[in-house]
């Protein structure tokens, strides 16, 4: 061989993907290359990044690699283009999800045996499993590339995060703004707490099962019954009314049935819902149908009895329709808002029939403590057996269900603590449309719709690990005071050293009342965990406890990435946190990415089970895999969204439609390589000034991992080794990715137009 051997290094003609990603990973950690790269910007214009804090209490799925990819590429490219881009990491450490995989841990479950088990015991366990996956967070995070400083997070359970968050709740509660009330919430029976819109948003599905329509005798009229239709038949012990509109035709028909001769009132445009032959008696407005009195549908319980309130008649209320059902509406105060508001109005008994453990109570005597979901076919039956089920039919509708436990939630009125969003909704909506969201549409239909329907928040959480809520009341007269720090706390009597903010030893602690001298003690509830990760502007850093001096350059942030889900969750909190305390945005940009759901189409979550293990991806073997690896994953953003899924190798299953991986028209039957190809031309397309803004995209379409990435090949020049950075807008598809996200505006562009020379040479970060 003539060729010397320090000019040309071997090269393998072997491309395995795995090995060249670990070499570069242990050339980054060898030389710190994200700590040395942060600390060559600094001085320069920040670029602010919030990283959205996940839990740690269960391992990573493939759909959180989704997300962290896109925050890691544009900050990497806002990094590379002379911006400081400081990376704080942070974890979401509070909530349901870990108290109930601590339940689990310990075979118990539901209120009454954690409260046996002791308070002080299980929130030790909970905070001491809730970073028990950390190192595995960590190692995904280092396997993907992210650059993230993940050696100075945030934790929401530090005392100096919660100090802040009471801060801010101390805020909303002097501008009158945090209040208790008694309100229809959506309840989960298992867990024991109300929760607030936005959790329930996440947690809708279709089911089908029997509904109802009921006979209910009046008074005066023997053998007449009005017909009243429910899709939940356990509210029915809970009726007091019967509400019909007032100008809505009703008609009594009459019908044999069982050779028996009825009468029946319902809505003349609702006779269908009728079975079988019927002849129309009369007909008549439903204001005249009003005041008529009818006997309590089950003969063991009469409310207006229990209650010494005046019940079981019918009412006039704007709110029926003759859309489904009879065109008159079964109404349970307790468990209905429209109801309830009725019941407010018309001062209807306010009686629980159903205890907080979702269990009828022992008024109800058939089914006293037993599940109400669980009895419903036990009703049905109860009703037929006394001839007062007229018809019972399968319906499909939508039906909330605990976004953590699966558990059917039930509407249920119920005392909760608020903050009153609503009253500052327009000024969310005005900070919302200086946004810029990519895709364009999320923001300016899908949040700002969630923003107009907006209502109040439904803070508090009758839980054990959380934030605690930090109102005292007082013993005697009902004083409430809001304590805003630790400062304040310290001048209660009893406070326990070494101080922890959480359950129990918060409740320690007590406050002379300064109005009557009485005892205040904390009231019991904690709050609800979405509050903590959006006080995370505020938090992370302790402010205003520290770095109140510097927080306008920490605030807000240029850029958030996380996916669309979260447009009811963490977009929404730190909106509503942000422009109430600071009257403007907490964020600049927002990219959102479309969810990666499982082979049924459904979205992936810890408590499914159907996440997929992202290292079995990353690692795997065969055709396909490597197929896919030879070009990475192609993540893609489009506008439409439900068009393509983000792909993932190894999770292309050609054979099963609906997968994650099986492409919709134009894209179906592509291979991963054709498909990357195909993106490429076509969001070239959308960049073209003649088709721009129509083009299916507004895309990303960045192979992943770093290998490919960021970082093109190592190669030895000069004695110095180099590592090039793709970047120009002609130079793979990262760049010409990442162009249409150029944030304009977001802050000065230290890269001007025509320069691009001279930016590719300052984005080629030279390492020693
Ligand atoms: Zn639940
Ligand atoms: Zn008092």
């Amino acid at each position: 061989m003539s060729v010397k051997s320090d000019m040309f290094l071997p090269v393998s003609t072997k491309l395995d993907l795995p090995e060249t990603e670990a070499r570069i990973l242990e050339f980054w950690r060898e030389t710190k290359a994200f700590e040395e790269g942060l600390k060559r910007r600094e001085g320069s214009p920040p670029f602010i990044f919030y990283e959205g804090p996940p839990t740690a209490n269960g391992l990573p799925g493939v759909h959180h690699v989704l997300s962290r990819m896109l925050k890691d590429i544009v900050c990497r490219y806002k990094s590379m283009c002379g911006f400081y881009v400081p990376r704080k990491g942070g974890w979401d450490t509070h909530g349901l999800p870990v108290e109930i995989a601590v339940e689990r841990e310990l075979g118990i479950s539901g209120k009454e045996q954690i409260e046996s088990f002791g308070i002080a015991e299980f929130n030790r366990r909970c905070r001491e499993s809730v970073l028990r996956y950390e190192a595995d967070w960590r190692r995904l995070t280092e396997r993907i590339g992210y650059w993230l400083d993940m050696d100075h997070p945030y934790f929401t359970f530090d005392n100096t995060y919660i100090e802040t968050v009471w801060s801010l709740l101390r805020k909303f509660w002097d501008g009158g703004l945090l209040y208790q009330g008694h309100k229809i919430v959506p309840y989960c029976p298992r867990c024991g707490t109300p929760l607030s819109s936005h959790e329930v948003s996440q947690g809708y599905e279709e089911v089908t099962e029997p509904s109802v329509t009921v006979k209910f005798a009046l008074e005066d009229e023997p053998g007449a019954f009005i017909l009243a239709w429910t899709t939940t038949p356990w509210t029915l012990p809970g009726n007091v009314a019967l509400a019909v509109g007032a100008d809505i035709v009703y008609v009594r028909v009459r019908q044999a049935r069982d050779g028996r001769e009825e009468r029946y009132y319902l809505a003349k445009e609702r006779l269908p819902q009728l079975e079988g032959e019927y002849t129309i008696e009369k007909e008549m407005k439903g204001r005249e149908l009003a005041g008529r009195r009818y006997r309590p549908l089950f003969d063991f319980i009469d409310l207006a009895e229990l209650a010494g309130k005046k019940a079981y008649y019918v009412c006039e209320a704007d709110f029926v329709t003759t859309e489904d059902g009879t065109g008159v509406v079964h109404t349970a105060v307790m468990y209905g808002e429209d109801d309830y508001q009725l019941g407010l109005k018309l001062d209807l008994p306010q009686h629980h029939t159903v205890d907080p453990q979702g269990r009828f109570t022992t008024e109800v005597k058939p089914w006293a403590g037993r599940n109400v979901k669980e009895v419903e076919k036990d009703i049905r039956e109860w009703l037929r057996g006394h001839g007062l089920l007229y018809r019972e039919e399968m319906t499909t509708h939508s039906y909330p269900f605990c976004w953590r436990c699966d558990t059917a939630l039930l509407y249920y009125a119920w005392k909760t603590w608020y903050i009153a969003t609503t009253r500052y909704r327009d000024r969310m909506l005005e900070a919302n449309r200086k946004v810029a969201w990519h895709p364009k549409e999320i923001g300016a239909n899908r949040f700002e719709n969630w923003l107009e329907s907006n209502v109040d928040w439904a803070l508090s959480r009758n839980r054990y690990w959380g934030t605690p809520l930090p109102i005292w009341r007082c013993e005697s007269c009902g004083q409430d005071r809001c304590i805003g720090s630790i400062a304040e706390l310290r001048k209660g009597q009893g406070v326990p050293d070494p101080l922890d903010l959480h359950r129990p030893h918060v409740d320690q602690i007590t406050f002379r009342c300064a109005k009557c001298d009485g005892t205040a003690r904390r009231v019991p509830e904690v709050i609800d965990v979405w509050f903590d990760s959006g006080s995370m502007p505020f938090a992370q850093w302790h402010y205003p406890f520290e770095n109140a001096d510097r927080f306008d350059s920490l605030y807000p942030a240029d850029f958030i990435s996380e996916g669309m889900d979260q447009t009811r969750g963490w977009f929404y909190t730190l909106m509503a946190i942000g422009v109430f305390v600071t009257g403007k945005s907490p964020y600049k940009h927002v990219l959102v990415n479309e969810l990666i759901l499982d082979k049924e189409g459904k979205k992936m979550s810890k408590s499914r089970g159907n996440v997929v293990d992202p290292d079995a991806i990353l690692n795997q073997r065969g055709a396909d895999a490597r197929n896919a690896q030879e070009h990475g994953p192609v993540l893609c953003l489009i506008r439409e969204y439900r068009r393509l899924r983000p792909l993932v190798p190894g999770a292309i299953e050609a054979d099963a439609p609906g997968s994650m991986g099986a492409l919709a028209p134009p894209y179906s039957g592509f291979g991963v390589s054709r498909l990357a190809r195909r993106l490429r031309v076509d969001a070239r397309r959308a960049r073209d000034p003649g088709i721009r803004g129509r083009g299916p995209f507004e895309l990303v379409c960045a192979p992943l991992p770093p290998a490919v990435l960021e970082i093109g090949r190592p190669r030895r020049q000069a004695g110095r080794l180099r590592y090039f950075v793709p970047l120009s807008r002609n130079r793979g598809p990262v760049a010409g990715a990442l162009h249409p996200l150029r944030f304009r505006g977001a802050s000065p562009e230290p890269r001007a137009s025509g320069e691009s020379r001279r930016a590719e040479e300052r984005a080629l970060v030279r390492l020693p």
